[in-house]
């Protein structure tokens, strides 16, 4: 029944100067907070005397691990993945870190993104006689670092080497024969930050890991570059870069948290933006503002504060709910949303009631939603996204549809006004979005909603499409 976006991991790295503190403990708290980026399984792999030890399960953070794992997991440098899978199957064999120990290379790899040749290189490495322990695209990355160490012995060399072969997003950490490395793939269309104390150093998919362990924002890690930290000592190497990034837009609309700053810029802020753009693109004439929980309310807030149209809590949001099936009936389909989301009937009863949402996909759930507040009494429902008209899959870890699935393809207001069901519909204009992400057009990703992508895309991941 998704009609929501997935994104694929999120991922934490923690170096202690001091070698007698175990990491594992700080590793747990970063990927709890970055548990909304990916809730099928999580991992942490620690350091200790040239040894890496590692676990990981299926489920959420609080599942896979308790105190006793913790306590045994010592070590002063390690590193954590929470996943949503994108490539490859929900399995246990497909939770990282990856660890694997080949010759003269002991690397412990955890990685956020999708490359878009991976096929080709996975099929090269299957000829050279690799086995694959996952069906992952981060598999192929560890094996790609793997053989290059081995060939040259220099592990900036064989990362350099690696990413040049990479077409897509990536962010990874990986810990390579007891030295921490941090990278970001040329175009940044990952995030990946860096914090700090006196004690350590933390790079992780979002800062509020950092707000969580008590620990500085720094800056994000660049574009292209790989961050070494080796006893003690950071060295910053960068990768040639095309001169311009390719953020993506969707990390600020929906998948970050609020109270994030990513790419160096407050999520909160841009989402705040996004909603007084909305109130100058669609005045609309309405007794009550209420927003799509949770990711929509900044937006409302300030769409409530730009047009003097009163704020409420119209939608209220199970947070007790975690994944549901795949529904076979529309009447299931209906009967899931409503386990996650329920309505405010006072708030919304005989009221001319505007809905904000971040984004619409396949616009299913946003039917039911719509459905929900007429039952509940509305006398006019307008929605307004605070994302221009997807009409493009994304190709860069984005579970998202295929074209055929996505609601504004070939479809015009009116058509998408009738199917989801309310009196108007109004996406913000591209050029509302690009001005209230404050990011110059050139260094986004827009490539969802305008079909111009930032990497060639193989012909093959097209016509998979089809
Ligand atoms: S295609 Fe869309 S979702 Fe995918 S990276 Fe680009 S902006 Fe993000």
């Amino acid at each position: 029944m998704q009609d929501c976006l997935q994104d694929k991991c999120g991922i934490v790295g923690i170096y202690s100067y001091e070698e007698s503190v175990d990491v594992a403990s700080w590793i747990y708290s970063g990927l709890y907070t970055l548990q909304h980026r990916g809730q099928e399984s999580a991992g942490i792999s620690v350091l200790k005397e040239g040894r890496i030890n590692t676990h990981v399960g299926m489920g959420l953070v609080s599942d896979v691990f308790d105190k006793d794992l913790i306590d045994i997991l010592n070590g002063n440098v390690g590193i954590g993945h929470v996943r949503y899978s994108t490539t490859g199957e929900s399995l246990v064999e497909n939770c990282q870190p990856f660890v694997e120990h080949k010759d003269d290379i002991i690397i412990a790899f955890a990685h956020n993104g999708d490359f878009v040749n991976s096929k080709l290189l996975r099929d090269e490495l299957l000829e050279s006689g690799f086995d694959f322990k996952s069906t992952t695209d981060s598999e192929v990355i560890c094996h790609l670092i793997i053989d290059e160490y081995n060939k040259t012995k220099d592990a900036i060399i064989a990362i350099q080497n690696t990413c040049q072969r990479l077409i897509g997003s990536y962010s990874f950490v990986t810990v390579i024969n007891g030295v921490l490395y941090a990278v970001r793939d040329p175009l940044g269309m990952k995030p990946l930050s860096i914090g700090r104390s006196d004690d350590f150093v933390v790079i992780a998919s979002e800062s509020v890991a950092f707000d969580s362990l008590d620990i500085a924002y720094e800056r994000t890690i660049e574009p292209g570059e790989i961050l070494e930290i080796k006893d003690g000592v950071e060295t910053s190497h960068k990768m040639p870069t095309p001169g311009h990034t390719a953020n993506c837009m969707f990390e600020y609309l929906y998948f970050a948290r609020p109270d994030s700053i990513i790419f160096d810029k407050s999520v909160y802020e841009v989402r705040l933006n996004i909603g007084e753009r909305l109130a100058k693109e669609y005045p609309i004439e309405a007794d009550v503002v209420i927003a799509v929980p949770d990711s929509s309310i900044p937006a409302t807030l300030a769409y409530a504060r730009a047009s003097g149209i009163p704020y409420a809590e119209g939608l209220i949001k199970n947070r007790y709910v975690g994944r549901t099936f795949i529904m076979p009936t529309q009447k299931d389909r209906d009967t899931a949303v409503k386990l996650k989301m329920n309505t405010v009937s006072s708030v919304l009863k005989d009221k001319r009631v505007i809905v904000i949402d971040d984004s619409v996909v396949r616009g299913t759930t946003s039917r039911t939603i719509i459905k929900m507040i007429r039952e509940a009494g509305a006398k006019e429902v307008h929605l307004l996204i605070g994302c221009p008209e997807i009409i493009s899959p994304c190709y860069y870890g984005i579970a998202m549809a295929t074209k055929e699935e996505l609601l504004a393809v070939d479809r015009t207001n009116e058509e998408i006004r009738d199917i989801i069901g309310v009196d108007s519909v109004g996406y913000i204009s591209m050029e509302g979005l690009v001005e209230s992400i404050g990011t110059p057009r050139e260094d986004l990703c827009l490539g969802c909603i305008t079909e111009e992508y930032p990497t060639i895309i193989p012909p093959e991941l097209y016509k998979d499409e089809e």
